[in-house]
């Protein structure tokens, strides 16, 4: 009897909702199990790390790997799957373009620590203690993971070979990906396995979309009843979809919400925000400067709305942290 191939699941810097969306597949997921023999998921199975050092250089044909690359051991591992993998498959928007933990690469470690350990109204560290990645105790040794300034995605630590997009990715996605897999009939190195087409394409909406699209306000989803056929980008709120690659069948516009880009960009798209921005700016109705401020201005959080999954992979990958500046300390990373 042939094996079947292994493979590993494993989770970085997320929120586990990807591995919610393996669980989701339901009784799907016993195709999968009956496919392959998944060696290393440490949500869901008791193997260590010991188990995959132990492994042959190569002996999994796959490892799914979730989450943004934030501390030093996320490194290490996902530096020893890779070289346990024949394919290493960056699954979901924080592995595959840093994704909202990659939000974070507005400020730097010691500024997200002076946050969360010292200043948060609901933090008691009389000390301002923050954690170390050593520390001594009654003689013995307690390491942390180290914390790196600055966010990444798979690809800006080892080479990947598949992406597997969305927060998180659907079902259909995740089995159609690991039908591709198996099927050992490999699209080009690099792909990102979803359609190659903007999500507009595909958005039950789209033939509401006017040809000349021109706004004089946007408005937040809270601020307007929205009409659930009509674009969203007709009512003058904002919209990812033109901006995004398709393949999640417009799920959250079948909730009668906005696109916020969890596919992330088209094959031809460098820059999703950057794109999104200037196809934004490109609908603002008016040729007064003041005015063009005042439209612009009613859009919130432009990092967050342009950049919510991809700041790390995007052109400006990071806000310069002046302290680490002014130090000439060099940024991991
Ligand atoms: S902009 Fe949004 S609502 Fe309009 S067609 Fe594109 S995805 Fe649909
Ligand atoms: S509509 Fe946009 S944000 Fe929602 S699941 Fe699809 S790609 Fe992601």
């Amino acid at each position: 009897m042939s094996e079947k191939p292994k493979v590993a699941f494993y989770w970085c810097a997320s929120c586990g909702g990807c591995e919610e969306a393996v669980v989701d597949l339901a009784e799907k997921i016993l195709d999968v199990v009956g496919a392959v023999d998944i060696v290393f998921w440490p949500v869901a199975l008791d193997f260590k790390r010991h188990d995959v050092e132990a492994l042959a250089d190569g002996a999994l044909l796959a490892t799914f790997l979730n989450g943004a690359i934030r501390t030093t051991e996320q490194e290490e591992m996902a530096r020893l799957l890779r070289k346990k993998s024949k394919l290493m498959i960056a699954f979901g928007a924080c592995s595959h373009l840093g994704g909202i933990p990659g939000l974070a690469n507005l400020w730097d470690r010691e500024t997200i620590f002076q946050t969360a350990y010292r200043d948060s109204p609901s933090t008691v560290n009389p000390e301002g203690i923050t954690p170390q990645p050593r520390h001594r105790v009654d003689g013995f040794e307690l390491t942390l993971p180290g914390f790196f300034d600055t966010v990444r995605a798979l690809d800006q630590v080892v080479e990947v070979d598949y992406y597997i997009p969305g927060c998180a990715p659907t079902p259909k996605i995740i089995l159609a990906a690991v039908q591709t897999l198996l099927s050992g009939q490999l699209p080009p190195r690099g792909a990102v396995l979803a359609p190659d087409r903007a999500l507009c394409d595909e958005c039950p909406r789209k033939d509401s979309r006017p040809e000349k699209l021109m706004l004089t306000a946007f408005k937040r989803p809270h601020e307007v009843i929205l009409e659930e056929d009509k674009c969203l980008l007709a009512q003058g709120v904002l919209c990812m979809g033109p901006a995004t690659r398709g393949g999640c069948e417009a799920l959250c516009l079948q909730g009668n919400m906005p696109c916020t880009g969890c596919f992330g960009p088209t094959s031809r798209v460098r820059d999703q925000g950057a794109k999104a921005l200037s196809a934004v700016a490109s609908l603002v109705e008016s040729d007064d400067a003041d005015e063009i401020d005042r439209i612009l201005a009613a859009i919130p959080d432009p990092v967050g709305t342009f950049y919510r999954y991809s700041l790390p992979t995007s052109r400006l990958r990071r806000k310069r942290p002046a302290a680490a500046a002014r130090a000439g300390e060099k940024i991991a990373a």
